[in-house]
Order: structure tokens, then C-alpha cells, then sequence
């Protein structure tokens, strides 16, 4: 089960972003800007910003989540967003005893499906015990002492888990980078695994920045869809989920 914890984010990210936008525009300095900044005039900022794709003031405000319950599968595309910051649990120093698994939807559903699976799985564990046993066995033969022949043991043993492997990730990312995290993995085109998480990210980043992420969807919320002749066709469907809140 998919656990998305927002860690934490930049204090008052509205007001920050609109001070730096306003400050494109204004001949007073920062200071006076942030003290005039009343919420009303925070929301037109926004909302101006975004009539007019002027996306670099949003690049001030990240965001920090913790994601736990996800595939390596998941990480893997996730990771391929080159503007941001990650921590991934490491299978080099941890040692998976008894390693967890996401089961694809479709594949638990389907009795057949699912017991070769998790016959897969087992078998996996089995393979990894028995190459990281022999591997550490032969380091402390050589005179390696066994912290070392252990660690050296796993890391070479974890060759043989899957991708449904269950990881544990911590990210960063500023809301510009959000926005187009969003617009590719929100969409239905993206895996059903990432595309819930997507959701689960924008639902957490909506609650404390409401109005800068009140177009954030994929890409048919706030203009064409981008998946030329690949679309989905449920244009209208993703609006009203995506723009009612
Ligand atoms: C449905 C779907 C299917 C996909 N299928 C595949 C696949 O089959 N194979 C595959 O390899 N990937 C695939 N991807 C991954 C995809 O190509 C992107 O790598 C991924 O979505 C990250 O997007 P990004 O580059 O926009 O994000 P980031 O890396 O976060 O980049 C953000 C933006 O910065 C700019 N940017 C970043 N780096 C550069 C650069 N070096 N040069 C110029 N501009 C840059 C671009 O404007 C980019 O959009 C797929 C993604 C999706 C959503």
C-alpha cells in the first residue's frame, strides 16, 4: 500500500512565490513588497502566473515527501525526473531477510496470475539467501572479517531481486518541477503504480498551496492534451476530477 508522507515545505509557498513574481514587475524593493502582500493580491498573482506560463517564480518553493509502499518499478521512472532531489533505501546495506513485494492490481486478481507470482517471488528470496550465504561464506574463508564479507555478500546477492521489489524513497521537489511531474504522471497514460502516486502527491501539495496548484493535473487540465493520437480521449473526465479541489 503506497504511504506519501509530505515531510515538509517551504514556509508560506503562495506568498513567497507572488513576492518573487511581483518583484519582476516592481520598482519598490522585497521588503515592501512581502509587507503589502495581502492574500487577496497573492491569489491574483498566482492566478496571472499561470494565465501566463510565467513558471520561474515557482521554482522557490520545494517540496520533501516520503514515499513508502512503492515497487522498484515505480522508482525507477520516478527517478528519471532529473530536477529533484532523492534518498532511496539501499539494498547494498540492508540486509531483505524476508523482502516485501508490490503485487500489481491485475496480476493479484487473476488466481493463476497471481500464484505464479508469488511462486517468483519465493523463489527470488530462496536464490538471494543461498548466494549471499555462499558468497559470505567464501569472503571469511579468504580472511575477510564477516561485517565486511556480509555487506559485499548482499550487495552482489541483490542481483537476483525483482522490480517488484518494495522500496522506501524520500524526495525534493520545487513546485515548477512538481508541475511537470504532474502533467506526465497524473496523466493516464503513466503506469497505474506512478499515477497514484502522482495523486497522492498533489492531493498532499493542494492542501497546503491550494491556489499554485490549482491547475496541476495532466496536461489536458489546463490546456491540449499532449499524447497527440496515444490520448486517452477523457479530457473532460480528467478536468472535473482534477480542478474540483
Ligand atoms: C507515459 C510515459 C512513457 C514513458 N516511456 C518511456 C520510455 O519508453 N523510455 C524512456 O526512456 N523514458 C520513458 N518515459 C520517461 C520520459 O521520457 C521522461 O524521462 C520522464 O517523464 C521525465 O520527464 P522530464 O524529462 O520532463 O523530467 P525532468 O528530468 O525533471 O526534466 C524537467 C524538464 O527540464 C528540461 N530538461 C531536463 N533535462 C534536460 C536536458 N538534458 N536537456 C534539455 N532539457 C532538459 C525539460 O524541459 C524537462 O521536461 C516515459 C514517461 C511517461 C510519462
Amino acid at each position: 500500500m503506497i504511504k506519501v508522507n509530505l515531510l515538509q515545505y517551504t514556509n508560506e509557498p503562495e506568498k513567497l512565490v507572488a513576492a518573487a513574481a511581483k518583484l519582476c514587475y516592481s520598482s519598490v524593493g522585497v521588503d515592501e513588497i512581502m509587507e503589502n502582500l495581502t492574500d487577496e493580491k497573492v491569489d491574483k498573482f498566482l492566478n496571472m502566473l499561470a494565465s501566463l506560463h510565467h513558471e520561474s517564480p515557482i521554482e522557490h518553493v520545494s517540496f520533501t515527501f516520503a514515499v513508502e509502499g512503492v515497487s522498484r518499478s515505480l522508482t525507477h521512472q520516478l527517478v528519471r525526473h532529473r530536477i529533484a532531489s532523492y534518498s532511496q533505501q539501499s539494498q547494498r546495506y540492508v540486509r531483505l531477510n524476508s523482502f516485501q513485494y508490490i503485487t500489481p492490481p491485475e496480476i493479484e486478481k487473476n488466481i493463476d496470475a497471481r500464484e505464479a507470482f508469488i511462486k517468483a517471488m519465493e523463489e527470488s528470496q530462496r536464490a538471494y539467501d543461498k548466494i549471499a550465504g555462499i558468497l559470505k561464506d567464501g569472503y571469511i574463508k579468504d580472511g575477510i572479517d564477516v561485517k565486511t564479507a556480509e555487506k559485499k555478500a548482499i550487495e552482489d546477492a541483490r542481483y537476483v531481486f525483482p522490480n517488484a521489489c518494495e522500496t522506501k524513497i524520500v524526495l525534493t521537489m520545487n513546485a515548477r518541477s512538481l508541475m511537470n511531474f504532474f502533467r506526465h504522471r497524473c496523466c493516464q497514460r503513466a503506469q497505474w503504480e506512478i499515477r497514484a502516486l502522482a495523486d497522492e502527491m498533489l492531493k498532499e501539495v493542494k492542501k497546503s498551496a491550494p491556489n499554485l496548484f490549482k491547475y496541476a493535473g495532466p496536461s489536458c487540465v489546463s490546456g491540449p492534451c499532449n499524447e497527440g493520437n496515444m490520448s486517452c480521449g477523457k479530457a473532460q473526465e480528467n478536468r472535473n476530477k482534477y480542478l474540483k479541489g
